[in-house]
């Protein structure tokens, strides 16, 4: 989609700070960062929010979550402990309307959700 920021970010037309990228995803350094570590993972086709999600993404989803798990490896958080979270909706916070997760580590994180 043209007006999405994270599609023009997968497109390369947007500048961000890449920590990974294939065919499917792409996962950079989140601009405000809450954390030490705060990635966004995103699937580079356009998928408004969890919400979108189908069956036929399943594979795709999977294969997001492996890549988080190596990216948590990679910034030295596997071990000390991290938060993957996708805000879905209004309520649920979500402003940029391209599903996306956010990796979070690097300090204690406040254990209240919500
Ligand atoms: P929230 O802003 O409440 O976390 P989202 O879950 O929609 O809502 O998260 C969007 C995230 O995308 C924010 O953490 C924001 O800092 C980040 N972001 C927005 N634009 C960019 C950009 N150009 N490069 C990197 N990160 C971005």
């Amino acid at each position: 989609m043209s007006d999405c920021i994270f599609c023009q970010i997968a497109l390369g037309k947007i500048p961000s700070e890449i920590a990974y990228e294939d065919d499917e995803l792409i996962a950079f350094k989140d601009i405000q960062p809450l954390a030490p570590v705060h990635l966004v993972i995103i699937p580079k086709i356009h998928l408004r929010s969890l919400n979108d999600v189908t069956p036929e993404n399943e594979r795709l989803i999977g294969h997001l979550f492996g890549i988080i798990r190596r990216l948590a490896g990679e910034f030295g958080v596997a071990e000390s402990g991290y938060r993957v979270v996708t805000n879905t909706g209004t309520d649920g916070g979500q402003v940029v309307g391209h599903l996306h997760f956010h990796l979070l580590g690097g300090q204690a994180l406040n254990a209240r959700i919500g």
